[in-house]
């Protein structure tokens, strides 16, 4: 499955230390480069907007912990939308705009994801 969005990348730090590249098999000083890239979640490839990190010498892309946490972050946002995944910030603001303890929301959640299911499998015709 493909999955073709986008979602503004967020801004992240001119990176100032020097990051290893196996390639030219020394340190080097990234060049950041912000654009629309594949990031894979699960079963899904995201189609992101971030940025990434590259040798300025030979073009290889570095690793850098801080750009792949926040690319992650943009990719799983985007997966929790599609697939209707919701994140524990989301099912916490439902949970105390109704005033529903913690089984109560477990219990519709769950009905709610069934009924989703047997639509999807045509169990429920109208
Ligand atoms: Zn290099």
């Amino acid at each position: 499955m493909y999955l073709k969005l986008l979602y503004k990348g967020l801004d992240l730090k001119v990176p100032t230390r020097n990051i290893y590249c196996g390639n030219c098999e020394k340190e080097v000083l990234g060049v950041a480069k912000e654009d629309n890239f594949e990031y894979p979640v699960r079963n899904l490839v995201c189609k992101i907007n971030g940025k990434r990190l590259f040798c300025p010498d030979c073009g290889n892309e570095l690793f850098h912990r801080e750009y792949d946490e926040a690319n992650q972050r943009i990719a799983f946002e985007l997966y929790r939308k599609e697939t209707g995944i919701i994140s524990p910030k989301e099912i916490k603001d439902i949970r105390e705009k109704y005033d529903l303890t913690q089984r109560e929301f477990h219990t519709y959640w769950v009905l709610e994801k069934l009924l989703f299911q047997g639509m999807k499998e045509g169990l429920c015709r109208r």
